[in-house]
């Protein structure tokens, strides 16, 4: 048994000036907290490996795996709106590239891997609780089929880091099809730098996009892929909670896993994150800011789109204003599934869409589970997740005429997209408050179950709404 990476390094080929190449920072005692099997051997790694003294001291970042080429990548980006120039790779490192077992190329990156010329005044690290937060929350969307980052490792440092309290460091292993993001193409047009701009674009479409031609194709494709991105979101009552333009990945996968959380109660105002003080990125408004994010990068590409600049800004702008559209089907196609419709009912106000808003108004009204309400329709036990019924029972013969005229539910395509289990806010903080206390088993129970969302579990825990007192109310980012 012995840990060999098949690494082949395409961006660490890019110049350097497009990211600062160092090695990791050693820690003081590396441990074991978790090793995805399943994605290792996707990767081309044997997992033994990577759980042997060899394979935790290189996700430690304290050995480095041959053929590694550890390197903290230059980004810029807009945070809550605010413009910064340089952010940068502050505490996460890519080692390097695999192709996987699909023939698609993967980032393995550390994250909290210690300092870089990137880190501000941060201290390159993470806390246990972020890591096993990101670790739950990206299995769970990969498993739930949405498009995210994966976590492959977990490893404590014995370490403290210091946030607000002391808490356990840890590093963990983030595999990405890029950590390319809507502020690394800012970095360098703010830059002035047409060359990079140029370069990043084609390593981009050679990546990502082959089949785009130019820049205008590759603009048109990232709206496509983040338009079916935020609209998986929204089916899931998901809130990602920074979606800043650094944490906009261009190949469409969800990334960096902050402050989010899934919703229990349905509401379409709501925030999570203590830092979003007017709900910039509430669930409800996160189409509006993939829009946002999206006119930014088109903002960057306009150079390479046309020489002339008019013409440039019109090509981009129609791109990026095919967004709502493009959106609100993605948006329909997913929770006419939901509901189990087939076909499409799209009078003017009295269609499909009048028809989801209803039910999405009567969770509102009524305060039901997300999960359960939707994970109910094909049970007939949606009413159940409702405090208040009055506003479903309302709802409810809109809901049976229309599948009356399909002739039923497509409870197939229901099955698909409405799990049974999502990773609920209060058993996220369970498992992180445990395994600050090196107790890991509550993590890894949930990372089983959260792993399999379309099963039934088989302790009802998993499916329970917080009670009251349990609720978590506000997250935090993940430093
Ligand atoms: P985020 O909002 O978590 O995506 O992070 C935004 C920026 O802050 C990125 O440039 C990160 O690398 C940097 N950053 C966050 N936490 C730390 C930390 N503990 N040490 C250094 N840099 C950090
Ligand atoms: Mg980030």
């Amino acid at each position: 048994m012995s840990l060999h990476i098949p690494f082949d390094n395409s961006y660490a080929r890019l110049p350097e000036r497009f990211y600062h190449r160092q090695p990791a920072s050693a820690v003081a005692k590396p441990g074991l907290i978790a090793v995805n099997h399943s994605l290792a051997q996707d990767l081309g790694i044997d997992p033994d490996a990577l759980e042997s003294p060899k394979g935790i001291a290189a996700l430690a970042g304290n050995a480095l795996p041959d053929g590694a080429d550890p390197l903290a990548q230059a980004y810029a980006g807009h945070q809550f709106g605010g413009w910064s120039p340089q952010l940068g790779d502050g505490r996460a490192l890519l080692l390097g590239e695999v192709i996987d077992r699909f023939g698609t190329r993967r980032d393995i990156q550390l994250k909290g891997s210690g300092p870089t010329p990137f880190s501000r005044m941060g201290d390159g690290r993470a806390g246990i609780g972020p890591v096993i937060r990101e670790y739950l929350v990206s299995e769970a969307m990969h498993a739930m089929g949405i498009p995210t980052t994966r976590a492959l490792a977990a490893i404590s440092t014995g370490e403290p880091v210091i946030r607000e309290q002391v808490l356990p460091g840890a590093v963990l292993t983030r595999v990405a099809s890029s950590h390319i993001r809507v502020g690394t193409f800012q970095y360098f047009a703010a830059r002035g730098d047409e060359e990079a701009l140029q370069l990043l674009t084609e390593h981009t479409m050679a990546r990502h996009y082959p089949e785009a031609e130019d820049a205008l194709a590759l603009l048109r494709a990232v709206i496509t892929r983040q338009a079916n991105l935020i609209a998986g979101w929204m089916g899931l009552g998901f809130i990602h909670g920074v979606m800043n333009t650094d944490n906009a990945q261009v190949a469409g996968e969800t990334i960096d896993y902050g402050p989010c959380a899934f919703m229990d109660v349905y509401q379409a105002s709501k925030v999570f994150s203590s830092i979003d003080h007017y709900g910039r990125y509430a669930y409800v408004n996160q189409p509006n800011i993939a829009v946002w994010n999206l006119a930014q990068f088109a903002t960057c590409l306009l150079p390479l789109i046309h020489k002339d600049r008019e013409t440039a800004a019109k090509l981009a702008t129609e791109a990026v204003h095919s967004f709502p559209a493009q959106y609100t089907q993605a948006w329909l196609a997913r929770f006419r599934a939901k509901l189990g419709l087939t076909g499409a009912e799209d009078e003017d106000g009295d269609g499909d869409e009048a028809l989801i808003d209803g039910l999405l108004d009567a969770m509102e009204d009524g305060q039901a589970d997300f999960t359960n309400c939707f994970a109910g329709l094909s049970e007939e036990s949606a009413e159940a997740s409702f405090a208040d019924p009055a506003p479903w029972r309302d709802w409810l013969p809109a809901y049976q005429a229309r599948l009356a005229r399909q002739g039923g539910a497509d409870l197939a395509s229901m099955a698909q997209v409405n799990p049974k289990i999502i990773p609920r806010n209060h058993l996220v903080e369970e498992a992180i408050q445990a395994a600050q206390n090196g107790d890991y088993a509550p993590f890894q129970t949930l990372l089983s179950v959260i792993t399999r969302p379309f099963e039934p579990p088989q302790d009802p825990k998993f499916q329970t709404p917080p009670r009251p007192e349990q609720t978590i109310a506000q997250t935090f980012c993940g430093t």
